[in-house]
């Protein structure tokens, strides 16, 4: 264990009350009439996030796009954003989702033939997808760490794959398919001693977990606006280390991201700038940039822990639901609960649900043929939580979940 995690035992999490359990509810006005236990697929947002949407659309409307956008406080997106992930803004850059910052990133890198990159089945499929293409195109080789008994990355294991032709740590912190959360931080000592660049994928980990990239120690990270940050739809966000920006050779350059400064040549701009484009959802950025101030004036250690609490109280009440199965692995886990049901398929289950105003989402095992495809899940149920649910539509979920059992 980290010294990161000491410090966490020293300072007992407070848990959030029920006064405050309360105004967040209030804050998001569906919990009115919908249990949302989709929130890994794209959470709810909060009143003052939508506002702030609002606002600006107005403000567009009122005075055009650009000038709107003078009046904006921008540059709040990558002070906040560093702020939440312990980095410095210059390390920050607005991408439109998750996975174009992973993209970003991954194709920026220098990796030629016969390069090996070590990845683990639980990366995710559009990452996973990019590793083929490029191992198609430029021949690289990918190296699949395999899982301990939990489930999560046996890092050792992972240490014993790796070659001098070793380049690349490329890890999801938190699968899209299931509740585990991988030891990024013991990855990250891996990474740092073997010298290899680490690429971590926190898209479902950045605003329900306490995410720290210098704790954690990767050189990238990627995440998205609309899952547990509860941000708008359409935004995303890379973390890029200040030392290895200019190593890196973005896939593709406007000029925004460059500076045209004669005739035959260019600069890029300054820090991780270089990895965004010039039009962008200017709305959705002051969105996300008041959602990620939102999880923050809660505090990510205690919206972690209630999440944490909330996710085990569901699975507990799972296994006493007749014919269902939880299907989560991991040695820790998350608001991320996955499970089937004998005799109903998770999308009828889902579409069952949805009618009577409760959201839960399924995966199919074709968007993840190396975790759910080899354990032969043709698909899972995923119910995922958030800060703002309660025990008692968790209860309202099951009861509803068992009735259709006949
Ligand atoms: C959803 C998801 C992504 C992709 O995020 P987008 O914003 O949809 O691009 C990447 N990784 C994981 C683990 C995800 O769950």
């Amino acid at each position: 264990m980290t010294s990161n995690s000491l410090a966490y035992i020293s300072t007992p999490v407070k848990a959030l009350n029920d006064n405050e359990v309360q105004q967040l509810r209030a804050d998001t006005p569906a919990c009115e009439n919908l249990i949302h236990f989709n929130n890994a697929g794209s959470s709810l947002m909060a009143q003052p996030v939508y506002q702030s949407v609002l606002d600006h659309l107005a403000a567009e409307q009122a005075l055009g796009g650009y000038e709107a956008a003078d009046k904006a406080p921008l540059n709040e997106f990558y002070t906040t954003f560093a702020e939440l992930l312990n980095a410095e803004p210059s390390e920050i850059a607005f991408v439109e989702n998750a996975t174009r910052a992973w993209d970003m990133a991954f194709y920026a890198l220098p990796l030629s033939a016969c390069d090996r990159v070590l990845t683990h089945v639980s990366e995710y499929a559009s990452n996973y997808l990019a590793l083929m293409q490029l191992a198609a195109r430029r021949n690289i080789t990918i190296d699949i760490a395999p899982s301990d008994s939990s489930g999560q990355v046996d890092v050792a294991a992972m240490e014993a794959l790796i070659t001098p032709q070793t380049k690349l740590i490329a890890l999801t912190h938190v699968p899209s398919q299931g509740g585990l959360v991988n030891p990024a931080e013991e990855v990250g000592l891996l990474a740092k001693k073997h010298k290899l660049l680490y690429l971590l994928d926190a898209c479902q980990s950045v605003g329900q977990l306490n995410v720290d990239v210098k704790a954690i120690g990767c050189h990238m990270l990627s995440g998205t606006g609309r899952k547990f940050l509860r941000g708008p739809r359409g935004t995303g966000f890379l973390y890029v280390k200040h030392d290895l920006i200019e190593s890196l050779d973005p896939p593709f350059i406007d000029l925004h991201a460059a500076h045209w400064s004669a005739p035959d040549k260019f600069e890029w701009a300054a820090g991780a700038i270089r990895f965004e484009n010039f039009e962008s959802f200017v709305a959705g950025r002051i969105g996300l940039t008041a959602a990620a101030r939102y999880a923050m004036d809660i505090g990510l250690a205690r919206i972690e822990s209630r999440v944490e609490l909330l996710a085990d109280y569901l699975r507990l009440q799972l296994y006493s639901v007749p014919g269902v199965e939880v299907h989560d692995l991991g040695k820790k886990r998350c608001g991320i609960v996955t499970f089937t049901k004998a005799d109903e398929k998770p999308e009828n289950i889902a579409a069952r649900l949805r009618a009577v105003g409760i959201n839960i989402s399924v995966t199919l095992g074709s968007t993840a043929q190396l975790d759910l495809g080899a354990r032969e899940l043709p698909a899972v149920a995923r119910a995922s939580v958030h800060y703002y649910n309660s025990q008692m539509e968790i209860d309202r979920f099951c009861v509803e979940l068992q009735s259709g059992w006949d």
